[in-house]
This record gives structure tokens, sequence and C-alpha cells, in this order.
């Protein structure tokens, strides 16, 4: 919680959980990133917050961006990056929508198939677009990660050389190779075995005359939540030596495309207490229902992954378990129940809570309307 939130949210007339972003800290986290791996460019992975100010503030920094979709890619031009600092790096991508990307200019792109390839060469020969690089995503095992990203993109080390090869005889320039450690990353070390991977891919391309340049590193960064992180440098240090070991003096191009560890301590929910009961007169754990839950913005408590801390203006009073709950009227809106949340007994109902680390996949993640809660507001600071 920083001063400037807490300021902000005294004065703010009572509409309903919010999310306040304090612009600062993200500038202090891209100056993080950039101090712990200097020689790396930062691609800010649009998914994760895509207020327009925070974009805004990121390209002013210099930071570039890895983005999904059409819309986000309108979103990185209209915040000021041009378009060589953008990625397309979704592997998956409709036809059309590679090629629009190449109208606006986008030029670096992401692929896990031979497929995906040939979805590239027909819209650059439809466009006339020249320089269209691709890399090849690998799949990664996201083992330490709370929250992993394992199967649904890239393919086996051993594909991604043909993968690369078709591009390369397709006309694309074979570029490099990028992998995702899985989000929410707690081990330092998670960048090695990746890296070997890598560095395997851009031998054997070599032998078949193919030069490879870049790997693209991914995200993973974690943000504080209710357990202890190890802090940026410690992640440059352990991905430089990763690198050194696999690539010798022989040092790709990298990059890096943080989003949880960006903006996810850079904002706080301000919620309310909407109810508090027990369902029998036995019952240990209390039921406590917010007026935010799994539609409104918390989606990643989904299988109870993500564990906010939530602060109360009780904190330091006695505690007991509570079944944590959202509003509406889907019996899947629970947070936490498995694992009880200890929150103070003296907590009431109408009492606000702050719910800490929430900067990041919190409004891309809320509903439009459903049960007609609108969808979580935002505030930058
Ligand atoms: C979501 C995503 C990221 C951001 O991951 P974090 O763990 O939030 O840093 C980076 N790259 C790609 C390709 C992604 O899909």
């Amino acid at each position: 919680m920083t001063d400037r939130i807490r300021e902000f949210l005294r004065n703010r007339r009572d509409d309903g959980p919010c999310v306040v972003v304090d612009l600062e800290v993200v500038r202090e986290n891209y100056f993080a990133f950039a101090r712990a791996l200097p020689d790396t460019r930062v691609f800010y992975a649009v998914k994760a917050n895509p207020a327009s100010e925070l974009l805004h503030l990121l390209a002013k920094l210099g930071s570039c961006f890895d983005c999904a979709s059409v819309a986000e890619i309108e979103m990185g031009l209209a915040a000021g990056a041009t378009a060589d600092r953008i990625s397309f790096g979704n592997t998956i991508k409709k036809e059309r929508d590679i090629a629009r990307a190449l109208e606006l200019g986008v030029r670096l792109f992401a692929v896990d198939c031979q497929a995906e390839v040939e979805k590239i060469e027909r819209a650059k020969l439809l466009t006339g677009a020249k320089g269209v690089k691709v890399f090849c995503r690998i799949l990664c095992d996201g083992a330490g990660a709370e929250w992993p990203l394992s199967r649904k993109f890239g393919c086996v080390p051993e594909m991604a050389t043909d993968v690369l090869e078709h591009a390369h005889r397709r006309g694309l320039e074979a570029y490099g190779v990028s992998f995702h450690v899985g989000s929410q990353q707690g081990n330092v070390n998670s960048w090695d075995s990746a890296l070997a991977s890598a560095s395997a891919i851009f031998r054997e391309c070599a032998t078949r005359g193919i030069n490879l340049s870049m790997v693209n590193l991914g995200g993973g960064f974690p943000t504080k939540y209710l357990k202890n992180v190890p802090g940026v440098p410690r992640y440059g240090d352990a991905i430089f030596r990763a690198l050194s070991k696999h690539f010798g003096n022989q040092l790709p191009e990298t990059i890096i495309e943080p989003g949880r560890g960006m903006v996810g301590n850079a904002g706080i929910i301000e919620a309310e207490v909407v109810l508090i009961s027990k369902k029998s007169d036995e019952d240990t754990a209390r039921w406590v229902y917010l007026d935010i839950g799994k539609f409104g913005g918390l989606a990643e408590t989904m299988d109870e992954s993500i564990r906010y801390p939530i602060r109360t203006r009780h904190d330091g009073a006695d505690m007991g378990p509570c079944v944590l709950a959202g509003p509406t009227c889907d019996s899947a809106d629970v947070m936490y129940e498995k694992v009880p949340y200890m929150l103070p007994f003296s907590l009431e109902i109408g009492d606000k809570v702050l719910i800490e680390g929430t900067g990041a996949y919190t409004t891309t993640y809320s509903a439009v309307a459903f049960n007609g809660f609108p969808p979580l507001k935002q505030y930058t600071i």
C-alpha cells in the first residue's frame, strides 16, 4: 500500500469495488527490470493490464509491448510505441489478424507449428510486407510456477528446429526461440533448462545454415502475495548465469515479457464485506462474502492458485478461518475454501477490505455484467 493509494482511497466517492494502480510503482518496476537485465529489451505483456495511462508511461520509458491480438497492438500504438517495438506474441492467430498486424507495421511474430508459419507466409504475400521475423515457442513444464502456462503453447524443442527451417524456406526470417517458465515463478533457476534447449536449437539450426539471433525469455517474474518472493536482481543474475552457461561468449539478443512482475504490486483493490454468516451453529468457519469475486476480477483465485494478501481495519486482532466468496449467484464464485482464509473475528458486515497485489490480471479477467455486476473499475494515479 503506497501513501498515494491511501490518499486516493480516502477521497474517493464509494461506488463499488475498484482497483487503484500507482504508476510510480510501475516506473520503479520498469527500472528494476532494466537494471537487472541491462542488455535485454523489455516487452511488457499487455494482457496483464492494458490501462491506457500505464501503457503510455511504459512507452515513454522505452518499453516494447508483447501483444496477443490486433486490439492489443492498437493499444500499444496508441500509447506511442512504434510498430517495431511490438511483438505479436500469441501463437494462435487468425490469418486476417496477421495481415492486419503487418499492415500496421508489426514484423515480429510467435509461432509453434508449421501451419502458423504458413499463415504468416500467406499474409506476408498478401500485404507485400518485408523483413518478417518469426520466433518459435517451445514447451516448458512450468514447474515451480503458481499459474503454469504449460501445454497450450509451444512445441517440443526437437520440433522447433523444423518449424524454424520451414519459416526460413518460406521467406521469413527465422529469428529465434521463446518460452515461458510459468507465471508467478518462484524458482530463479527455472530458465536454465529452457535455455539449454534454446542453445541446442541454435546449434542445430546453424548446422542447417540458419543463424538464429534472439531468445525471448518470456515472463514469469513474480509479485509478492502472501509468500515472499526473490527480487528481480536475483532473477537477473540467475538468467545471466544460465545464458553464459549455455551460450558461452556468443550471447544471443534477448528480450523479456514481464506482465505480473511489472504491474502486480502496483495495484490494490478496495472491496466491501457484504455478508458474514455460518451454515450451521456448529460451523467452525465463517462465510465471508465480498462485493468482488471470481467474476469481478479475482479470476486467478481459480483452483485457489493465487492467494492475495487481504488487509482490514482489524489487522493484528485474533483471527479465525473463513470461506471467502464473491457476490454473484454462481456457486463457482467461491475463492478460498479448501484452504480457508484467516481473517479477524472482529471483521464486520460493511467493512472495507484491501486486496493487495492486484495490479495484474484483474480488470482484464472481470466479466462485463454477470449478474448485473459492472466490470471492475480502475483508477491509475
Ligand atoms: C502472459 C504472457 C506473459 C506475461 O507473463 P507474466 O507471468 O505475467 O510475466 C509473457 N509472455 C507471454 C507470451 C504471455 O502469454
